[in-house]
């Protein structure tokens, strides 16, 4: 009866913030849930080197297998859990995950995966806690995979207000043998000058710049600045998303042959890529 008293009347006795908010406490409780039922998994994308056919490493994706909802994707829970803290518990378990299979791999004696880089991504919400470095030296510490061969993959945005803590944090993460990763880059205000101080190895070109490659003139420019640019301050580059062999000759035309993306691999569970490692890059 209220609802076809209309639209306002309706709001006034269901407004749109309580929706809003009960919405988000379900999501919650959801998470906290999932957690407790162990209901999240990593998923592994390959990163290769294009030109000849090697695997650089892959990255850890999350993934929330819910008993009803089934396969929850990444950015319908991340930015809840950002929201409520909730991050913090997800995170860390993404950091013993990853961890974990890391060591599993190398245990495993499979030339490919024994040596595998992993890339793992961290919400500036974990990397800014003042425990974070201490934190995640436990995690290698207690799973005993090499330091060398994790990448923390953070976003341009993260450090956006970048103080001297943060800084040190990052220099720290490096002293320890962990290697630093510029997420989605492009998508951020980053100056040149800003980037340069950075103790980062590798840059992941967003996208959205590949997307619409070879056509686009402007992606194509900002495509080819951030390649020449990272050669230049001695980065490395892979190309996020590349779909199309035409997107792949051109980023390698540029000089970027380190690629990720639909037309190598999709990320994988542990047991599916076991399998495809076999035969990895057949063309
Ligand atoms: P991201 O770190 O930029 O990860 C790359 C995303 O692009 C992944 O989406 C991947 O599946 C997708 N992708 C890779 N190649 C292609 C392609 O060729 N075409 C298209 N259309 N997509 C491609 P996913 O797994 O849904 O993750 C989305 C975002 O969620 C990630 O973006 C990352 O920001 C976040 N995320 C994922 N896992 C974690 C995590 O463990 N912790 C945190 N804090 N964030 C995570
Ligand atoms: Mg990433
Ligand atoms: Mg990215
Ligand atoms: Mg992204």
């Amino acid at each position: 009866r209220a609802k076809s008293a209309g639209r306002d009347n309706y709001k006034h006795f269901a407004p749109e913030m309580n929706d809003e908010a009960r919405a988000r406490l379900d999501m919650e409780n959801a998470i906290r849930r999932g957690l407790e039922q162990d209901e999240f998994m990593l998923h592994f994308q390959p990163q290769v080197n294009s030109r000849d056919k090697s695997i650089v490493g892959f990255e850890a994706l999350l993934r929330w297998h819910h008993p009803e909802l089934g396969m929850v994707p990444p950015g319908e829970f991340i930015p809840a859990a950002e929201r409520s803290g909730l991050i913090l518990p997800l995170g860390d378990r993404v950091l013993w995950m990853a961890c974990r299979q890391q060591k599993a791999w190398s245990d495993s004696g499979n030339p490919v995966l024994s040596r595998a880089g992993i890339c793992v991504n961290v919400s500036p919400i974990q990397f800014r806690r003042l425990s974070f470095v201490d934190h995640l030296k436990k995690i290698i510490q207690a799973t005993g995979v090499d330091p060398a061969l994790l990448t923390l993959e953070i976003t341009e945005s993260s450090l956006m207000d970048m103080d001297s803590q943060v800084l040190e944090g990052l220099h720290r993460l490096r002293e320890l043998g962990i290697k630093l990763a510029l997420d989605d880059f492009g998508t951020g205000y980053s100056s040149l000058s800003y980037l340069k101080q950075l103790p980062i190895t590798l840059i992941k070109l967003d996208r959205s710049f590949v997307m619409d490659l070879p056509d686009d003139e402007e992606d194509a420019a900002i495509a080819e600045t951030a390649i020449a640019m990272a050669a230049k301050l001695g980065m490395t580059v892979i190309a996020e998303g590349v779909e199309t062999g035409e997107q792949r000759r051109f980023l390698e035309n540029l000089g970027c042959c380190f690629m990720q993306g639909f037309l190598f691999a999709r990320p994988m569970s542990p047991d599916d890529l076991a399998d495809w490692v076999k035969s990895p890059l057949e063309d």
